[in-house]
């Protein structure tokens, strides 16, 4: 099992790690990284990994079976290698103040409209969700992303540990999405923004909503009778 210092510390930049292993000579699985892998509608983290003067970039990150793989541009690197993993920060760092920024304007969404949230994809310049949901205007959008915009100008912690399952799951609204949730896990991570929504989630989040700044809808599109998609993005 990979460990992934992000689920802890979100603002870990750089790490030392191993090698643990090596596959088709561009497939590296490391004892411990900084890379978040693609899952939970959050995409995979870019940078490098570095062996003394030597650079390798990390073109995919991906988990599989608690092992998290980085995908690199060349081979070189083999078994007992000790590597630095270097986070392209700026691209990290953007999709942190999103996923915080989709957690406020979601909750608030649902819990004003009563709508449900069917999909939700991060990427690097948007964010897309989906909503069952009927009388869905623009109007109404522009409404709960004043009311995010509001919440982003205030000083509000979000904060991330982990809970025993059967704890966890007393909360009320704590799973969004079940069939997100790995299956089978003792502890649930919780990210709790205060006072505005608690969930169980694996990605990376800012520490205050005031990191946000301020997001726009750019887009809002009909999908069907329930099925409302819209689009946000950091202004
Ligand atoms: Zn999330």
């Amino acid at each position: 099992m990979t460990k992934m210092l992000f689920l802890d510390d979100s603002y870990l930049k750089e790490c030392n790690a191993t090698v643990v292993s090596v596959k088709d000579s561009k497939y590296v699985v490391l004892d411990q990284t900084v890379f978040y892998p693609k899952g939970g509608g959050q995409p995979w983290d870019t940078g490098k990994l570095m062996k003394d003067a030597q650079e390798f970039e990390v073109v995919y990150v991906g988990k599989f079976s608690g092992e998290v793989s980085h995908e690199v541009d060349r081979p070189g690197l083999k078994e007992g290698d000790r590597v630095r993993c270097v986070l392209d920060w700026d691209h990290r760092y953007k999709l942190m103040r999103s996923h915080t920024a989709a957690h406020v304007f979601a909750s608030l969404l649902c819990v004003g409209t009563g709508a449900l949230v069917t999909g939700n994809q991060l990427e690097s310049d948007h964010v897309r969700f989906d909503f069952n949901f009927e009388n869905f205007g623009r109007g109404v959008l522009e409404e709960y992303v004043a009311k995010a915009n509001a919440l982003f100008s205030k000083d509000i912690p979000v904060k991330w540990y982990q809970l025993p399952k059967e704890e966890a799951l007393k909360i009320p609204g704590i799973i969004k999405m079940a069939e997100a949730l790995p299956p089978d896990v003792p502890m649930l991570r919780i990210v709790e923004i205060v006072g505005v929504d608690k969930q169980a989630d694996g990605g990376t989040h800012v520490r205050n909503l005031k990191e946000v700044g301020q997001i726009e809808l750019t887009k809002t599109e009909s999908k069907g009778k329930n099925n409302k998609r819209v689009y946000f993005r950091l202004a």
